[in-house]
């Protein structure tokens, strides 16, 4: 019989192994109307419409990635809304932050009116990033108000031409971001080293794979990383270093945190499990940017998300086709592999090795993401209250990686024929099932929603107001 001040839950989750950012222990989870009504031993679990029996699984806060791109609009050949949320769905990612370097790049509202149109086939839930480049300054506040949750800024050039802005540019969209509080992402390798380089390894005959490695060697990272802190000391800007590669711009994020600077960063899978050597083996398959470096730089990077330099762990999920990967002049193939899907596997494996407990891996890659962008506790927790966004994993489930069966379109990855233990075999967002026994819930394309309804980041705290491009060019100085 039923308490009659208890509300009847629409499901109850029971017999998992729940896993927290701080502790693991067997329980259920009960959900109504989309958020986590109750959680603990089964015994206190409210009655239920329906109940879903996770015995020998392992229930997680579902991954937060936010570091994707699905090339809708402009790039649907590679991957569009649609197959790139499966692909999440696939991989146990609850929601992902999807980035700006479309066609039209999502750098004025009407192109972020687009970017919202195609984001409407969305299994799982999404931020979109806004663009901050040199000709959309005068943008920045309306992408703000249009919805973004975020903006990125290309400090390096990547797919999409899209020119890194100066840094008198990045200065003042800084100051403009700054008094809204969002969080600013950037792609930290310095754009004119790269090309100089580039320019002269061509010049001397190298279109070889490591030649890319060559042309951007860690102290682009640095040089740029550095230069961000100090902007965003400068004037109050939150940042997030994206992709983080190397050992050696560690040591530029540890002091700006020392500094107070408001700075987080991610690293991905790629950088923690390939080195150098896989160039022999995958060619231009791992040209990435940045690249894949020198073994070295591993230890460093594991280190970094031990001791807490790195907040949290993204993919850079960038699909393209094998056409536009497989080429043997390394300058023409295409940046970066699909990640969204292999994530879990792959690093559920290296929690299996003992390279980190299961608890970190759900702070690395749940909660720290949410917290970084002001999405917790409403994702990235599982307390009452909190949207019920779960995965329930598997965590004796082999596999190998196989790029023909991924949801993503992109079939092509230096992950191939990788064996992992431990699969996502069930992901919810918002307590509903859109991957169910390993194959998504067809009737879920549409269920994913914006962030920004949730999304609550701290008060802006803009420094040097009154030397802002905004405050001199009133006359008031
Ligand atoms: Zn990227």
């Amino acid at each position: 019989m039923s308490n009659p001040t208890t509300p009847t839950a629409d499901l109850v989750i029971s017999g998992a192994t729940i896993v927290t950012d701080t502790a693991a222990f067997e329980g259920g989870v009960a959900i109504k109307d989309g958020r986590i009504v109750a959680i603990g031993e089964a015994t206190a679990m409210p009655p239920a419409h329906e109940t879903f029996d996770a015995a020998g699984l392992h229930l997680l806060p579902g991954a937060i990635d936010v570091h994707v791109h699905f090339r809708e609009p402009g790039y649907t050949h590679k991957e569009d809304w649609q197959t790139g949320t499966a692909a999440a769905a696939m991989g146990g990612v609850t929601t992902v932050f999807e980035m700006p370097n479309v066609d039209p790049p999502t750098a004025t509202p009407a192109a972020l009116a687009l970017k919202l149109e195609a984001a409407k086939k969305a299994h799982v839930d999404y931020g979109l990033y806004g663009l901050l480049a040199e000709d959309n300054i005068d943008q920045l506040e309306a992408l703000i108000a249009g919805g973004v949750a975020g903006f990125k800024c290309f400090m390096g050039n990547t797919f999409g031409n899209l020119p890194s802005p100066s840094t008198g540019a990045m200065l003042e969209g800084f100051e403009i971001i700054a008094r809204h509080g969002l969080r600013i992402a950037l792609h930290a390798e310095t754009a004119s080293i790269m090309a100089w380089r580039e320019k002269r390894l061509q010049a001397a005959g190298r279109n070889d794979p490591l030649a890319h490695l060559a042309s951007r060697p860690a102290v682009v990272a640095v040089e740029a990383v550095s230069r961000a802190a100090v902007l965003a000391e400068w004037t109050g800007a939150r940042i997030h270093i994206l992709h983080i590669s190397s050992a050696d711009e560690l040591r530029p994020l540890r002091e700006a945190k020392a500094r107070g600077v408001d700075i987080t960063g991610e690293t991905c899978p790629h950088y923690l499990l390939f080195d150098e050597r896989a160039y022999a083996d995958h060619r231009s398959v791992i040209r990435v940017n940045p690249p894949v470096r020198e073994k070295r730089h591993q230890a460093g990077l594991w280190e970094g998300l031990g001791d807490g330099t790195i907040d949290l762990i993204a993919t850079d999920h960038a699909p393209h086709t094998p056409t536009e990967k497989l080429r043997n002049d390394i300058w023409t193939a295409d940046c970066g592999f699909p990640g969204v899907e292999t994530q879990m596997p792959l690093m559920l494996t290296q929690v299996r090795e003992g390279r980190l407990s299961l608890t970190d891996y759900v702070r690395l890659t749940s909660t720290n993401p949410a917290k970084t962008f002001g999405l917790y506790p409403a994702k990235g927790a599982l307390i009452p209250g909190s949207d019920a966004d779960i995965t329930l994993v598997d965590l004796d489930r082999e596999d190998t990686i196989a790029a023909d069966r991924f949801a993503s379109r992109s079939k092509i990855t230096p992950f191939e024929g990788m064996k992992v233990v431990g699969l996502p075999v069930h992901t919810l967002v918002r307590g509903r099932f859109v991957m169910k026994d390993r194959r998504i819930v067809a009737d879920t394309k549409g269920w994913g929603r914006s962030v920004r309804r949730i999304q609550r980041m701290a008060q802006p705290e803009p420094r040097n107001i009154d030397q802002t491009l905004a405050a001199v060019t009133a006359g008031r100085r």
